[in-house]
């Protein structure tokens, strides 16, 4: 069954039993809870449309590991053309939910183990890449979702992992047996972790030789003991609990705390254990995959966001107006420049030893820079050219009070041939695309914090060429 349908993954989160909490209390089933169906639903999208035509061919790739079609969210990056199809795959998915679907953290964290496995087995001859290759066959061939758990809660920020006062603060390994490893820590902000049939969890730095017990990378199924689920809170959660003045309806977003309290790994599922110095390049591999990621996602959502700027100006009588067109002309540019920089990223991939594909890391981290910086341009000019009733508008429920519907009705009209019922629904989206703190703070943190972005851009480019041409220009001699 490499392919599932949107049924049998509601099915297989109903089968498992994770310990989950949200607002303080015990949270039993993901899929109907108003704080998490929302999300539970976007993924389900990922399996609607494999079956359907137009999904079909961004979704579904063939895999040479398990001999047939699979999901492209479980697929290795093989070629250019596999980095190519992910960030369209991600724009048209995000174009569909107008928000996150969270698959693409477990596919970037399966390349970036792929990749760095590969290097670990051959400098010092563990056998992690072989039980890598094990696990992503049962990942293709029962088409799982997994979550990437990346982000340590870190402590204090100036302290390296082993000189933290509790030692905890990164996720370490607590003890080792015949059997397996003994993990310890909490990983945070993690994304749809409870959509997840199964989290795949890397270190989320550099380690030195005294941090080899954080150099810990393995997966494990989303409801083993030990791990725990602390729903993270989010802005206009009102409304989804309420169940009235919804944005975008069936589609959400949601970041769990996820605490590791003493859990069991068995080895066959351990890919790094203590080798600290691939710590980093795994992370590394990681961020630049996922932030080529967000060329793709990030610019479906700003299809949807650009679209409703367009319409609310139609709802408000002013579509051509020509400084919303000069507006719309901005929003275009940023997205359009965000998505060329990760299609760009794709073409200009190399293949690693392993045989997966590494992005251009350079063009991958522009893009996230600039999506960090100048996404927010992008919504303040949504908010701009929607108005105040972004931030005020009255309820759906004072529309159907029969006492006040009637002055909601007259006094909330817009452009003649446009139902009030209309406008209204579009201000709750905007309100949404605008102000989900999940979404717009994703843009600045999602996959790394900017100064991080900086660092890999620093890093990865070479400055002693444009120096050279530089100096060819001016008539400076090179010394000998
Ligand atoms: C909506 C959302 C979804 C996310 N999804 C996932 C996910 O699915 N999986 C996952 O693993 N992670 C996820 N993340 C986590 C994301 O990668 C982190 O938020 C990001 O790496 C920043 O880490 P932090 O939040 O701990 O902030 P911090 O690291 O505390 O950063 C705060 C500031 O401190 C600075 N800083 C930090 N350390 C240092 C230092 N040593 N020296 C100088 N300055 C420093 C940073 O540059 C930044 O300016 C998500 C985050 C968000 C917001």
């Amino acid at each position: 069954m490499a392919l599932r349908t949107a049924e049998q993954y509601y099915d297989s989160l109903r089968q498992m039993s994770p310990a989950a909490y949200a607002l303080g209390e015990k949270l039993t089933d993901v899929t109907v809870h108003p704080l998490t169906k929302g999300q539970v639903a976007a993924v389900a999208q990922t399996y609607n449309l494999c079956h359907d035509p137009e999904g079909r061919q961004l979704l579904v790739a063939h895999s040479d590991l398990v001999g047939e079609e699979v999901s492209r969210f479980t697929k290795l990056y093989e070629s250019t053309d596999d980095l190519l199809a992910k960030v369209k795959m991600l724009k048209f998915l995000s174009q569909r939910t107008g928000t996150c679907y969270m698959r693409c953290t477990g596919l970037d964290a399966l390349n970036a183990v792929g990749v760095t496995t590969y290097e670990v087995d051959a400098k010092h001859g563990t056998q992690h890449h072989r039980r890598f290759l094990e696990y992503l066959k049962y990942v293709q061939k029962n088409d799982l979702v997994v979550w990437s758990g990346v982000t340590d809660v870190k402590g204090d920020r100036s302290l390296r992992p082993a000189a933290q006062p509790d030692p905890d603060m990164y996720l370490r390994i607590v003890d080792r047996n015949k059997d397996g490893i003994i993990v310890r820590g909490a990983k945070a902000h993690q994304s749809g972790s409870l959509c997840a049939n199964e989290g795949l969890i890397m270190p989320s730095r550099e380690m030195r030789e005294d941090d080899r017990d954080y150099a810990v990378c393995f997966a494990l199924p989303a409801d083993t003991e030990g791990v725990i689920h602390i729903y993270g809170r989010g802005t206009l959660e009102a409304r989804v609990l309420e169940g009235i003045d919804l944005g975008n309806v069936d589609f959400g977003k949601f970041c769990p705390m996820v605490v590791f309290d003493d859990v069991f790994v068995p080895w066959d599922r351990v890919f790094l254990c203590g080798e600290y110095e691939f710590a980093g390049p795994m992370v590394r591999a990681f961020g630049s995959y996922h932030r080529h990621s967000h060329g793709g996602c990030k610019c479906g959502v700003g299809d949807v966001i650009i679209g409703a700027a367009a319409t609310i100006a139609e709802y408000n009588g002013v579509p051509s107006a020509s400084h919303i067109n000069a507006k719309l002309v901005e929003m275009i540019k940023t997205v359009e420049t965000m998505y060329g920089c990760c299609l760009a990223a794709s073409i200009e991939a190399r293949s690693s030893d392993s045989g997966i594909y590494l992005v251009d890391s350079v063009l991958a981290n522009t893009s996230k820079l600039y999506e960090g910086q100048e996404y927010h341009e992008v919504l303040r000019l949504l908010v701009d050219i929607a108005g105040g009733f972004v931030a005020d508008l009255p309820s759906e429920k004072d529309l159907q009070n029969p006492e006040i519907g009637h002055f909601i009705e007259k006094y909330l009209k817009g452009a003649a041939d446009v139902s009030v019922e209309d406008r209204m629904r579009m201000f709750r989206l905007i309100e949404k695309l605008a102000f989900e703190t999940r979404d717009i703070v994703s843009n600045i943190h999602g996959g790394g914090s900017p100064e991080a972005h900086r660092m890999t851009l620093l890093r990865d480019t070479d400055l002693e060429p444009k120096k050279k041409l530089a100096k060819r220009l001016a008539g400076i001699k090179e010394k000998e």
